[in-house]
């Protein structure tokens, strides 16, 4: 096959655009070949390299069929057999008796002696050289031999440009090796390297190339963040009328963190460039009523804001709060979806368009084709992480205002309950700016957790229908299933057919992802009105939903979901002044993985915390939406084992920037030479 033989072709099989991106296809492991341990010396568990010539070699049928091998040494002290369970006619017409072999593999006791079983073999003339150094084993594609890998990696090495990227002085403080020293080390290491070392990339060639990788991730952010405060944005900063008539009109006076919060964002748009803040507080910390009062400058300078989410019940949480606190003050708040369809949408347009409606709010439908705003200044997403890649980058194109302000972008302010462990904070999110909201509206009651068997069910039935008979609201969430939507939508159904036949004497309502948004906004509202007891739901109820006296949630099969899922769900509760209760009932048997979901969840209420063990249980590609985009992440780089290299990585990208354009120049070319747009999304 002379085209797998191509570099170029190799490459782009194992995923690389061409064949310079191989010098990076680094090897999992490494085989020792370059040493000979004498035959009769070859002890049982050792993993040796032996040499020998074949004395014996037959195809037994008893007690299985195999081909047995008899090596020997010429002084005649050593003897190995080897012994081949599944084998071609062509392999025994090669093993024949007086031929000479290279054998490799672990030693082990056999019936007659030492053996070995199913060993890397090969035939060689007397006196063939050993190679001089280790073998690299690559990560690999079926049908893509070692070998083939091995040779278009060397050619790639030897006519690529390995020269360093950073200066020798900033290295040697460092204590990293040269670039081309450590790529010549991962590939081809020197007889007697420390493979443990190698293998679990912790040797000083590793260390480089983890540092090289982070490198680059922060010098891509910086100058991303450098770029965008080159970028104009208008300046909002109101006379503050609307503020103070918000708050008064208000029930409660605003929690110190809140206006914390709200003060560093109000700094923000008082700037002539875009602010990209995200407001980061658990679930129930008071995040909407924040964005309301950002957009108030906004609004008082003349300008329009719009208000994302990333589904419709969610948004549509959002737009019923923007307008009871908004509309009061005249300003006019929209709704528009996807599904906001003929005339309805047509006047959302056209009032965003002539700039008699302030507010938009919606779910990505706003930041679409064919909207187009007056003059948009601020533009708010919730739950920013549940987005794509893609529509956040989306979002971010969109900002563009009327001729007469070219030039000059919409401040952006993104909301999330998931708060971001600090390795993620200092690497992909290191061109935001942060404020939390890291204390909940007094009068909250602590939710208790429960972990509840499915073979108690009836009994947990039993109490919902005293618990909602008492004047309470229950939510009931039916079990995940992920692979259709069609079967998540049976699975509510029988659900709440289910719950409605066994509860007759309680009004069961039922919400999920495939009902019309007028339906869905209906029986929420009921909800909220206290016209349905209990409400069997989805993971549409799992952001934003807020009824206060609903103090009840049962999760079926609650080790189907995520822990992001469960905080977010269990967040729905607790919102008012009833005692809380989750109960998470979990069918046996559980998983290993599972039953430590369930036990974080039980036994943390801090979402900073769940984050943490959530984002070790499933690393952080999940965490930054990025699977969407099919793009990898880090390939070398642990951010959770390599910290303090990311910690030297920021600061060698502060001073590369401010003295050093030309490595900057060299060192992204050589890691990131397509670009890596969804990391400034
Ligand atoms: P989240 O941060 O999860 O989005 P919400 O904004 O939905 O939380 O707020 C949860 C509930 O707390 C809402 O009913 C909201 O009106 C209420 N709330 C917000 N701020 C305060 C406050 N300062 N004092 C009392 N209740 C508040
Ligand atoms: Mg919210």
């Amino acid at each position: 096959m002379g085209g797998a033989r191509d570099p170029d072709a190799v490459a782009r099989r194992l995923g690389h655009p061409d064949a310079r991106a191989l010098i990076l296809h680094l090897p999992l492991r490494h085989l020792d070949e370059t040493r000979l341990t004498p035959l009769a010396e070859a002890s049982p568990g050792e993993f040796a390299q032996v040499e020998g010539v074949i004395r014996r070699a037959e195809v037994q049928r008893r007690p299985r069929q195999q081909l047995v091998v008899e090596v020997g040494d010429e002084a005649g002290t050593g003897l190995l057999f080897f012994r081949l369970l599944h084998f071609y006619p062509s392999q025994v017409a090669q093993l024949q008796a007086g031929a000479r072999v290279r054998l490799l593999g672990e030693v082990r006791p056999g019936f007659f002696g030492a053996e070995m079983v199913h060993p890397q073999f090969r035939l060689v003339r007397p006196g063939t050289p050993l190679p001089d150094r280790l073998t690299p084993i690559y990560p690999a594609v079926a049908g893509l031999s070692q070998q083939a890998i091995r040779q278009a990696v060397a050619s790639s090495l030897a006519t690529a440009d390995l020269a360093d990227s950073l200066p020798d002085a900033l290295l040697e403080k460092l204590g990293l090796p040269g670039f081309a020293a450590a790529l010549e080390r991962l590939h081809h290491p020197a007889p007697g390297s420390d493979l443990a070392a190698l293998e679990s990339r912790t040797d000083p060639a590793w260390r480089r190339i983890q540092f090289d990788e982070l490198l680059a991730q922060q010098l891509s952010l910086r100058l991303a963040a450098r770029r965008r405060h080159a970028l104009r944005a208008p300046i909002l900063a109101g006379g503050g009328g609307l503020h103070s008539r918000l708050l008064a009109a208000l029930p409660f006076p605003l929690t110190r963190a809140q206006g914390r919060a709200l003060a560093e964002i109000h700094s923000d748009l008082a700037r002539a460039h875009p602010m990209n803040r995200l407001l980061q507080g658990d679930v129930g910390s008071g995040k909407t009523l924040v964005a309301a009062l950002a957009a108030l400058p906004a609004l008082e300078c003349g300008g329009q804001v719009g208000v994302m989410a990333p589904t419709e019940i969610l948004a549509e949480q959002l737009y019923l709060k923007f307008r009871e606190w908004l509309a009061p003050l005249g300003l006019e708040v929209v709704w528009l979806s996807a599904a906001t369809k003929g005339k309805a949408r047509r006047q959302a347009l056209d009032a965003l368009a002539a700039g008699t409606a302030r507010v938009a709010v919606g779910t990505h439908a706003l930041f679409q084709a064919g909207v187009v705003f007056h003059k948009l200044v601020l533009a708010i997403v919730d739950e920013q992480h549940r987005f794509g890649v893609a529509q956040r980058l989306a979002l971010r194109e969109k900002g563009q205002l009327p001729k007469e302000e070219q030039g000059s972008v919409p401040h952006l302010l993104m909301m999330s309950a998931t708060p971001i462990p600090r390795s993620l904070a200092m690497s992909y999110y290191a061109d935001l700016d942060v404020s939390v909201i890291d204390e909940l509206p007094p009068g909250r009651t602590p939710i208790a957790t429960r972990l509840v068997s499915l073979n108690r069910r009836d009994e947990v039935v039993g109490r919902l229908r005293d618990y909602c008979l008492s004047g309470a609201q229950a939510y009931w969430v039916c079990p995940l299933v992920e692979e259709s939507e069609k079967l998540q939508l049976r699975a509510a159904e029988d659900s709440h057919a289910e719950l409605a036949a066994l509860l007759p004497e309680l009004r069961v309502g039922l919400v999920h992802g495939r009902m019309k948004p007028d339906g869905k906004a209906a029986v929420m509202a009921a909800f909220k009105a206290g016209e349905i007891h209990l409400l069997v739901a989805t993971t549409v109820i799992e952001v934003g939903v807020d009824v206060p006296n609903a103090a009840l949630m049962v999760i079926d099969h609650a080790e189907r979901y995520g822990l992001a899922q469960l905080h977010q769900l269990r967040g729905r509760v607790g919102r008012g002044q009833r005692e809380s209760t989750c109960l998470l009932l979990y069918g046996e048997p559980l998983s290993d993985t599972a039953k430590r979901r369930l036990r974080v969840i039980k036994e943390n209420a801090d979402g900073f915390a769940i984050a943490r063990e959530d984002l070790h249980l499933r690393g952080p590609g999940e965490f930054l939406g990025a699977r969407q985009s099919g793009q990898q992440i880090l390939r070398f780089a642990d951010l959770e084992r390599d910290e303090d290299l990311l910690d030297q990585a920021r600061q060698v990208a502060e001073h590369l920037l401010d003295g050093h354009p030309g490595a900057v120049e060299r060192h992204l070319q050589r890691w990131l030479p397509h670009g890596l747009d969804y990391l400034r999304a």
